[in-house]
């Protein structure tokens, strides 16, 4: 007989985002902002998801490519300028590609969580969901306190994986090649040239043969400070979902790093007194479940630049997909620029599930749009919409397929004017 030794603790919710990446850190601002109780329940011990996870702080997709002018002015843009990158008046960024510090942005969440009432739970994954006929009726999380049973009017599902809507049922697409997994690393006391990446990609080219090293992408790096870099280069083409997997992935990401870092240090003079600073926290996973969703994003309609009716945030970002081919180093991926495009909100509304929305990098899109929808700041905007929605779901008594769109997007560019009324 098994002795079960954890009670079941029942917790009341409106809005409950599971993943506290840029989809759900957009998610539970909005959802809380606009009157809903909210908790975040997130795996990790801070939010960011791949910004600050991965240690990978970028927020693409906040301005349109060929102008630089600011599209995503919402959260996105609030968070931006209160760690100090610009203000909220700016219209225009310097450049295409924002880098943001990862603890800062830790920070600035956790302070604008507090703000808005947000209370969040790290240290709590989702490990299972309850359903009711089409609800989501419960979603259960274990932790130090015990295991517990959330019970939410409506369920945002940021998790990067579609973890809730897929264990309640909803249908979802997976490659079987998906984008390759990234442990990034950093390295310190390095003189850094402008150069530096390309002498490091020779390098790495050189070693290809033999069992040196197995491959690499880029390498692509960034500077959190003069003497420091990270690197981008590390490429594991094994299935994230699989628990056994994606652990060798981890192991099989230190050890390529190391031998990355090995390499430069005994070849390049920039390296001479280099030191190995950290890896990871964890290895960065591009592409899972996709969700599929009452509208699924192609990459005919960001080409094209086809409006819905239902638009509730630009996509910008280049069509950006990491090769699992075998090949090695800078994959061409710049050559299409796309006019800022529209994403449906019907991309977030999983099938067979009245009371949950998909938002960020698992949303409705096939494999090549995905490219370009899954960037941060893109993720980010998806959901805000989906934290409005929720809470008119809720004041309205609809399922998340029958909510007011042209009252969604009304509340979306109110509240950016607000935004900038609050200075
Ligand atoms: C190596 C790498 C490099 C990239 N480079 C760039 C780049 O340069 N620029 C750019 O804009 N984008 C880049 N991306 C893509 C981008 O970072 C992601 O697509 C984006 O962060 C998606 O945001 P998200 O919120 O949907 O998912 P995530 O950032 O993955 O957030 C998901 C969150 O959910 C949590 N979570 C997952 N499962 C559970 C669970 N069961 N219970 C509780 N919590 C859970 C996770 O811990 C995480 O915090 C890169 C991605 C990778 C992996």
């Amino acid at each position: 007989m098994i002795t079960y030794h954890k009670q079941v603790s029942t917790i009341e919710v409106d809005v409950l985002v599971c993943g506290s990446g840029s989809a759900g850190v957009g998610a539970a601002i909005a959802a809380a902002k606009n009157g809903a109780s909210t908790l975040v329940l997130e795996k990790n011990g801070y939010s960011g998801g791949i910004i600050t996870a991965v240690h990978n702080p970028f927020f693409d997709g906040l301005v349109d490519l060929r102008t630089k002018e600011v599209i995503c002015k919402g959260i996105a843009f609030d968070l931006y300028t209160r760690m100090g990158y610009a203000r909220l008046t700016d219209t225009h960024m310097p450049d295409i590609h924002q880098t943001v510090d990862p603890e800062l942005f830790k920070l600035t969440v956790d302070r604008m969580y507090k703000q808005y009432g947000v209370k969040v739970w790290y240290h709590s994954p989702v490990i299972d969901v309850v359903t009711e006929g089409s609800r989501i009726k419960a979603v259960l999380t274990a932790n130090k306190g015990g295991v517990y049973a959330i019970v939410p009017k409506v369920v945002i599902d940021t998790t990067g994986d579609a973890d809730v809507a897929a264990w309640g049922g909803a249908p979802f697409e997976i490659s079987s090649t998906p984008q390759p997994m990234t442990l990034h690393f950093r390295i310190g006391n390095v003189q850094v040239t402008e150069d530096l990446d390309e002498k490091c990609g020779e390098v790495l080219k050189r070693h290809l043969t033999g069992d040196a090293l197995r491959t690499y992408g880029g390498p692509w790096f960034f500077s959190l400070a003069p003497d420091e870099i990270t690197i981008n280069a590390t490429r594991i083409i094994r299935p994230a979902l699989d628990p056994e997997q994606k652990s060798m992935g981890e192991t099989e990401g230190r050890e390529d790093a190391w031998r990355m870092f090995e390499l430069w240090k005994q070849e390049l003079p920039e390296f001479k007194n280099a030191y190995f600073i950290s890896s990871g926290p964890e290895i960065g996973v591009r592409e899972t479940r996709r969700i599929v969703g009452d509208y699924t994003i192609t990459l005919d309609d960001i080409i094209k630049c086809h409006t819905f009716d239902d638009a509730i945030v630009k996509g910008s970002w280049f069509v950006d997909i990491h090769p699992s081919d075998g090949s090695v180093g800078v994959h061409p991926h710049r050559n299409f620029v796309p006019v800022p495009y529209d994403i449906p909100y019907r991309t977030m509304i999983p099938q067979k599930l009245e009371n949950v929305l998909v938002a960020g990098r698992c949303h409705s899109a096939t494999r090549e749009a995905l490219g370009s929808t899954r960037v941060t700041i893109t993720a980010m905007g998806m959901g805000e919409a989906a934290g409005i929605a929720a809470r008119m779901a809720i004041q309205s008594g609809k399922p998340m397929q029958q909510i007011d769109v042209a009252k969604l997007q009304g509340i979306l560019a109110i509240q950016e004017v607000q935004q900038k009324q609050a200075i």
